[in-house]
Formats: structure tokens, sequence, C-alpha cells
């Protein structure tokens, strides 16, 4: 494993085989019955000291998050706390698992609706927030009685070993979380899967892996929660409040260098704001300092690897060639590390790949609309459907534009939507269930009726 600052090896992970997987399955599947018959309160009182315990070593794991994963050392700091956020939401959760009594509708007979754990639980997670996506499983999952195997993405596996090291610490007995570093993702997932005793698969990843992990997941019809990749559109209307259009689009944007399934991907903003709104958006890339997170000033990192890095590079080149206009950064710095700059394009041709495929890096495209309806033909032109983001000051227009956009999440005048209280998630092809909320803790969760005469 390598620092993406310096591109210098950091660590060396046991890479986990299939026998390793199978082990921990059956770990797994051994400690199913306890976990399951422990109390919620109990539950509840282990997620709140894991909380707890992230809280207090927030710095520490912040510093390992960098040293993996390259993001600023301010960003590592708040996916701390956004991580410890899930443990400590559903603490509050395990003891609310609500079923219902209602008569039937003949009224021979009463219908009671109880929740009941799914079982084991394969959870794959991807590098970007290597704390926040275990916790967002990890929470759900042992709130509501179930166990789990996590398999870390091979970038980033320092932070989910510490995080079980944590859960152990919090009092989550042996076999209840296990966390199987591999490199060979396909046929360890694959070999879980297969296997009769897992019964639920949670992925957060690219839209492509995704697409094989259903495939995969079919064969034993094992129940799954795909959390996949995303093509926000960031919309901006002449009447919007353009100091707050621009604050939230750095949010949007930047967070993460870029880096995330949230990342404002493609600007639409209407005609007669574009000039200024890039304007403004460019001097704010430009004033962002960038560096090593180790050094806490510096507000933006390298990228996560060098493919990554190419890949961002060669999206801004190619949009360049079809005619878009650079107004600032795309030229990757000399030295070690892979980092990119913070680029602003105009201009960009309609069908342009930037404006198609996620970007995953710091590369704000900048495209004009002429009217409401075009802004919502344009933002839905795409598989994705995560998150969009609309700045306006008129509310109606607001809440009916968030009503057309085919999103499962919308940011009004917001450029951030990721909350642990509230349901995460896509429509099409971004994903299927919700983390987060109580829907997040109900994916976790069989709903059993039981047709009742008293
Ligand atoms: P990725 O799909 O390459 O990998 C995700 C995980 O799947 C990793 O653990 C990886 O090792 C594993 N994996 C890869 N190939 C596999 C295979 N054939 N079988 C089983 N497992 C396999 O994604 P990434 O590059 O780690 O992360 C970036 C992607 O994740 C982006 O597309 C981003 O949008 C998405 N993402 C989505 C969300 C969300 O909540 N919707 C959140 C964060 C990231």
């Amino acid at each position: 494993m390598a620092d993406p600052a310096t591109a210098l090896v950091i660590a060396t992970v046991a890479n986990g085989t299939v026998e390793d997987a199978q082990d921990a399955v059956a770990a797994a599947a051994a400690a199913l019955p306890m976990w399951a018959a422990t109390a919620p309160r109990v539950r509840s009182e282990i997620l709140r000291r894991a909380f707890e315990l992230m809280i207090q070593h927030g710095d520490d794991l912040a510093a390992l998050i960098v040293a993996e994963n390259g993001k600023s050392f301010a960003d590592a700091r708040s996916e701390v706390t956004y991580a410890a956020e899930f443990f400590r939401w559903y603490a509050e959760e395990a003891v609310r698992a609500l079923g219902s009594v209602q008569v039937a509708p003949s009224g021979a007979n009463s219908i009671l609706v109880q929740h009941q754990p799914v079982g084991v639980c394969v959870l794959v997670t991807p590098w970007n927030f290597p704390a926040a996506m275990a916790t967002r499983k990890i929470g759900p999952a042992l709130a509501a009685g179930c166990t789990v195997v996590l398999k870390p993405a091979s970038e980033t596996p320092l932070t989910a070993l510490v995080m079980a090291q944590i859960l152990t610490e919090a009092g989550v007995p042996d076999g209840v979380v296990n966390v199987l570093p591999s490199k060979r993702s396909g046929a360890v997932v694959r070999t879980m899967l297969a296997d009769d005793r897992v019964r639920k698969l949670s992925f957060t990843g690219s839209t492509d892996v995704g697409r094989v992990l259903l495939a995969e997941a079919a064969k034993s019809v094992v129940n799954c929660s795909m959390e996949l990749g995303g093509n926000a559109p960031f919309i901006v209307f002449a009447d919007a409040d353009l100091d707050d259009a621009v604050s939230g689009a750095m949010v949007a944007k930047m967070r993460n260098g870029g880096e995330a399934c949230t990342a404002a991907n493609r600007f639409y903003v209407e005609e007669p704001v574009a000039d200024e709104f890039g304007r403004r958006l460019a001097e704010a890339m430009v004033a962002l300092r960038v560096g090593p997170g180790a050094d806490h000033a510096n507000q933006m990192g390298p990228l996560v690897n060098e493919s990554s890095r190419d890949k961002v590079a060669s999206l801004v080149s190619d949009s360049v060639a079809a005619g878009a206009t650079l107004v600032t950064g795309g030229v990757v710095p000399t030295g070690p590390g892979w980092f990119y700059p913070p680029t602003v394009l105009t201009n960009v041709p309609e069908g342009a790949p930037v404006l198609r495929e996620e970007i995953f890096g710091p590369v704000a495209p900048i495209v004009t609309f002429r009217d409401e309806e075009a802004a919502i033909a344009q933002a839905n032109d795409t598989e994705y459907g995560l998150v969009a983001y609309v700045y306006t000051r008129d509310l109606a227009r607001g809440i009916r534009v968030a009503a057309a956009l085919e999103v499962g999440m919308v940011g009004l005048n917001r450029g951030v939507v990721s909350d642990p209280a509230a349901p995460f998630g896509g429509q099409k092809q971004s994903g299927v269930g919700r983390e987060g909320g109580h829907e997040g803790l109900l994916d976790y969760m069989e709903t059993k009726y039981i047709s009742l005469q008293w």
C-alpha cells in the first residue's frame, strides 16, 4: 500500500484467500444466533461506545485516512465525525425496530408485522471514505442483529482494520465483525456469495462492479443493497444567491478533492449568470491550497492513485480537444504523488465524456441552460440517479425541479446531503436500497408477517 502524496509504500497487509473468506463466513455464521438474541439495548450500548471511541481517537483515525487515501486532514477529520455518527444513530435505532399490528379488513384475524435480522452480511466498501462507508454498513447491521464480513477496498485496508479493533474494544463479541482485506476481490466475494449462510450483500462502489455482483448474488438470490456511481448535476438558476451557489459548489465539487459519489459532476448554469458564476467558481478553485494532507493547512490532497489521476487528466484533455475552454488548472504537476490541480472548464460541448462519466477528481465542467425545462432534461440525461443540487431563491420552483429530477437525493440550496439520519441512495443505475435513517436499519432486516387469530 502506497501513500498517494509520495507514492511510497507505507504498509503491507495480509492478502485474504478464498479459504480465509470461508473461515470468515463460518465465524459470522457461528456468532449469528448469539448476536441476534442479544438484547437490543445491549447492542445499542456497544454501538454507542464505538461512537465514543471513534470520537476519542478522531485525530489518529484522520491521520491514518490521510496516509492511505491521500485526502486533506480537514476532509479526513470530517469523515471521522460523519463515520462515528453512524454508530451513534444506529445505537439509537437498535431499540426502535418497530413492527405493527392491525385488524385484517375481513375482521377475522390480525396482521402482526415484525422485523428480524436478515443474517450473515457481506459488506464491500470503496476507498474514497474508508471509515464512513464501513460504519454506514456495520452500524445498521449490528443494530439489526446481523453479523458481518467486511471486505475493504485494497487501497485502504488500514482504517477498516483499526475500526475492527475499536469495535472489539467497544464490546462487540468475537465473530460478529470480521474484516477480510484482500486483493482477490472477485474470488473472495464470489465465494462468500455462493455460501448458503450468507443472506445479504451490501456493496458500495462503481456501477460496473455493482452489475457483476448483482449477477453473482442472483445465483442464490442474496438480498442486495447497492450504492453505486453518480453523475450529479449542479443546477444554478439566475435568481440564485450566487455567493451561496459558489460556496455550495465548492463543497459539492471539492469535498474529498472530488472523489465522492455525491460530487457535483456537471454544472448547469442559467445563461444570464453563467459567466459570473464561472468566474467566481474559478477564483475559489485557484485559491485552494493543494499539497500532502500531512500538512494540515493544505485543503486538497492528491488523487488516490496513478490510474485515477491519469483518467481525470484525459477527461480534461479530451474535453479541450472537443472544444471546451480551460479556465484554470488542467496541467499535471511535476513531483512525487498523484496530484491534479483544481480545474474549471467552460463551453463544454454536449455529449463530452466529462459530462457522461464520473470524473472523481477536482474538475468542474460548466454548461449553460436556457430555461427550467431544458435544465431538467439535461440533468436527467444520464444512466445515473444518485443526487442533484439545485440553487434558486424561488422555493416553489426548487421543490418542482427536485420532484422532476430522477435522483434519490436533492440538495436544495445546499452543497451537501450526506447525513446519518437521512436515507442515502440512488435511483436508476446508481443503486438499490438506502443507507442511513430508519430505512437503513430495515435494509438489514427481513419483514415477517404473522396472520393471527387470538
Ligand atoms: P470499485 O467498484 O472499483 O470497488 C469497490 C469495492 O469493490 C472495493 O472493495 C473493491 O476491491 C471491490 N471489487 C472490485 N472489483 C470486484 C469484483 N469483481 N468482485 C467483488 N468486489 C470487487 O469502486 P472504487 O473505485 O473503490 O470506488 C469508487 C466508486 O464507488 C465510484 O464509482 C463511486 O461513485 C462509488 N461510491 C458510491 C457511493 C454511494 O454511496 N453511492 C459511495 C462511495 C463511492
